[in-house]
Parts: C-alpha cells; sequence; structure tokens
C-alpha cells in the first residue's frame, strides 16, 4: 500500500477501498505515515468528501486503532450524550446523574476546553480532589454501584483521533462533516455506551453556524451510530445565545448544583429534562419522568455519589475570582442580543479558556450575564459580571464583547431552544 495512491484516489474525486483506509488510519497512528500525507489525505477529504460506505469504513478503522469498551454486564442499560460545544453549556454536570438516578448508567468520556467553549472535565476539576483519569475497571464498577462517570479520554480510546485532530487543527480541515462526525462517533462508539444522544449546536457560538449544515451532520452521525449498534438520535439546539447565566470554570458548576438543588436558569432545566428525556426513551425508560428526579433530590443524591467516587470533596467551598468588573446595560428596553461567540471569546480571555493543548486555565475566571434575550433591562442596571484574577486580561476581554450587546426598544421573545430532532 502506497500513501500517494490513497491520496491520488481521493484528490481525483474516487471512492477509497477498505483496505486503503484501515492500512492509511492504522500507518498514521503508527507513525509510520508523516503529517504531509496525513494532511494531503485530510484536504482531499474536505474538497471531496466520503460516502456512507467509506464513511463508516473510516469511523471503524479509527475506532480499531485502539480498543470499544464492554460495559454489557454493569447491570443497567447504558447512554450518554455529547454536545457538539457551546458557551455556558454545562448540560453534561446535571445529566449524568440525573439519567443515572432514573435507572440508566451514563458512561461518560468527555473532553477539556479548547477556544471559546468550555470543556465538562475542566469545570469539573474546580471541584477539589475530583480525577478522571479512571481506568476501565473503575468506571465498569462505578457504574455498576452509581450509574454515573464522568471520565476523560485514555490513549486507548480511538487514538487516531487525537492525532488526526491535531492535524486537522493546523491545516484547515476541522470544516469536514465526515472528518467531524467520524471524529465524535470513532470516540464515543469506542467509550462502549450502547445509545446515544448528541446535542447538535447551531448558532453564533457554535461549530455549525446554520440549520442546515448542522441536520446534515447530525443525520451522518445518526447513521454512524446505527451502522455500529449504538442507538443514536439528535437534538438540534439553539447556540446563538448562551446557555443559562454562567461561562466560567467553578461558576458552571455552582449554577449546575443550583438546578440539581431544583433552581437554576429555565433554559439549563428545559435542555437537560428533554435530554434526559431522549435519553431515557432510548433504553426503554420513557416511563421515568426525570423531571420527579430533580424534584425529589434523586439527581442531587446522584451527583454526591458522582463526584465523591471521583474523589471530589463536596465540601470545600468553590473558589471566587478576586476582581469582578461590572458592565451595565446602555439603555432601558428589552435585551435583543447576548451573542454567544462574544461572550465565549470574553470569557476565555477573562482566563477561563486555553488557546493551546498545554496552556493553564482559571477555575475562577469567566462572565455571570444578569439577564438573557427577551428580558426586561433598564438604562444603568449591572448586566454582566467579569470575574478574573488577572487584570491585565480585561481589555482584550471587553474587546471581545464590542457589538456582542444589543437593547431593543420593542419587546423581543425569548430564542426557542431545540429546534429540531433527528433520529
Ligand atoms: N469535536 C470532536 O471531537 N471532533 C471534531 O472534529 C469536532 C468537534
Amino acid at each position: 500500500m502506497d500513501a500517494i495512491d490513497v491520496i491520488l484516489t481521493k484528490r481525483d474525486g474516487g471512492s477509497l477501498s477498505d483496505e486503503q483506509i484501515d492500512w492509511f488510519i492504522a500507518a498514521y497512528t503508527d507513525g509510520a505515515v508523516p503529517d504531509e500525507q496525513a494532511s494531503a489525505l485530510l484536504m482531499a477529504i474536505l474538497f471531496r468528501g466520503l460516502d456512507d460506505r467509506e464513511l463508516a469504513r473510516w469511523t471503524q478503522a479509527m475506532i480499531a486503532s485502539g480498543t470499544r469498551a464492554e460495559l454489557a454486564d454493569v447491570g443497567r442499560p447504558t447512554v450518554d450524550k455529547h454536545s457538539t460545544g457551546g458557551v455556558g453549556d454545562k448540560i453534561s454536570l446535571i445529566l449524568v446523574p440525573l439519567v443515572a438516578a432514573c435507572g440508566a448508567a451514563v458512561p461518560q468520556t468527555a473532553g477539556r476546553g479548547l477556544g471559546h467553549t468550555g470543556g465538562t472535565i475542566d469545570k469539573m476539576e474546580t471541584i477539589p480532589g475530583w480525577r478522571s483519569s479512571l481506568s476501565a475497571a473503575e468506571v465498569a464498577e462505578i457504574l455498576r454501584t452509581s450509574g454515573a462517570v464522568i471520565n476523560s479520554a485514555g490513549p486507548d480510546l480511538a487514538p487516531a483521533d487525537g492525532r488526526l485532530y491535531a492535524l486537522r487543527d493546523i491545516t484547515g480541515t476541522v470544516e469536514s462533516i465526515p472528518l467531524i462526525a467520524s471524529s465524535i462517533m470513532s470516540k464515543k462508539i469506542a467509550e462502549g455506551t450502547g445509545a446515544l444522544v448528541l446535542d447538535v449546536k447551531v448558532g453564533s457560538g457554535a461549530f455549525m453556524k446554520d440549520l442546515d449544515q448542522a441536520r446534515t451532520l447530525a443525520e451522518t452521525m445518526v447513521g454512524l451510530g446505527a451502522a455500529h449498534d449504538v442507538r443514536t438520535s439528535a437534538l438540534l439546539t439553539q447556540m446563538d445565545v448562551p446557555l443559562g447565566r454562567t461561562a466560567g470554570n467553578a461558576l458552571e458548576v455552582v449554577e449546575s448544583v443550583e438546578v440539581l438543588a431544583g433552581g437554576g436558569p429555565s433554559d439549563v432545566v428545559e435542555l437537560t429534562l428533554e435530554l434526559a428525556r431522549e435519553m431515557l426513551g432510548l433504553v426503554g425508560l420513557d416511563a421515568v419522568d426525570p423531571a420527579d428526579a430533580l424534584r425529589d433530590g434523586r439527581a442531587m443524591d446522584a451527583w454526591r455519589a458522582m463526584v465523591r467516587a471521583q474523589g471530589g470533596d463536596l465540601t470545600v467551598v468553590l473558589p471566587r475570582a478576586s476582581e469582578i468588573e461590572i458592565v451595565t446595560a446602555s439603555a432601558t428596553g428589552t435585551l435583543s442580543r447576548l451573542d454567544a461567540m462574544g461572550l465565549g471569546v470574553a470569557a476565555w480571555r477573562l482566563g477561563a479558556g486555553r488557546a493551546r493543548k498545554q496552556d493553564p486555565i482559571s477555575a475562577t475566571a469567566g462572565i455571570v450575564w444578569r439577564a438573557t434575550v427577551g428580558d426586561r433591562v433598564e438604562e444603568g442596571q449591572p448586566l454582566l459580571e467579569l470575574h478574573l484574577d488577572d487584570p491585565t486580561r480585561l481589555p482584550a476581554a471587553l474587546e471581545a464583547l464590542a457589538g456582542a450587546i444589543e437593547i431593543s426598544p420593542d419587546p423581543v421573545p425569548a430564542p426557542t431552544l431545540i429546534l429540531d430532532r433527528v433520529t
């Protein structure tokens, strides 16, 4: 097999054979194919695409670059959720214990934040003692006992994706639907879940800026799940406006605990319950109402059990930033724009996110918005709290907020949260 032949086949619009795909993924993962040739193939795929057979095989080869976990004996049906990433998206922190409290097991493998979107592992790590490098045996044992795990990806979870994703990031080849779909689904299938709900975000703060693109990505991923015996469905949800009222690591943990205690912002509650119902439906637990488990404290008990099982100490108060800078409303009226991208980039620049994988992040930095789109505001009222420990970060964060907020003299409806469902 020759890398140049594989590249030329795709460059000229041909279809890659199963053998070409298996060989290329294995050889690139082992280091036998250099980055230059892998970059050329990725660019050819970006322009030419992959047909259904090629995509299923490409994904299979990525899974086979590591091992697919076996979770059939945890004693409960397994189901997970994956979000394509948004601003203020802390849903997993609430959803994983909530769905476990309803009788399923949730074997979530989560990532760290990169760029303007936050990562579940970064948020959970603000809880002192909490750790996420669990072995396969530890994951299975926790699933058997409490049903809820949030783990970070180990070296055996589709390692081809680690190399390919890093290369896509620096070669302008991230925005390819087959490459995004295979990257996400290879990791989710390899984690061993029996069912999966995808939260595909659409809007300014998301990967997918328009609904048609997002629907195509969702359909592609749902098809890949089915091809690998993972019952999969997707919700398309809006990400023009950030979710909830906070973006930032410890700030989002605090907000999640508010929801688990029966309060919290209504959009976070609504999306969590919709996703929980979708997950429970996929594993035949649709008779259970997750709203009951939020109301009666079972979800909070499952959260405590999940955090403790991973070493977290919930008796310690989470850290707070040393400085809070207030941004006030410039007029009286209805908040008509609160741009997810602007707020995400500002929170990132305050220290909540990282530009490169190896960068440190701040547990405390971030933004609290005291009003959201559709809310009435009065001129001069505090609108945003910018939380930071390093004052030199403030000017760049304020720059990211330019144009992110608009106030209308007319009433404006709250945005529609759930835009479509793909099964
Ligand atoms: N998230 C992933 O894991 N992979 C992609 O390609 C894009 C988002």
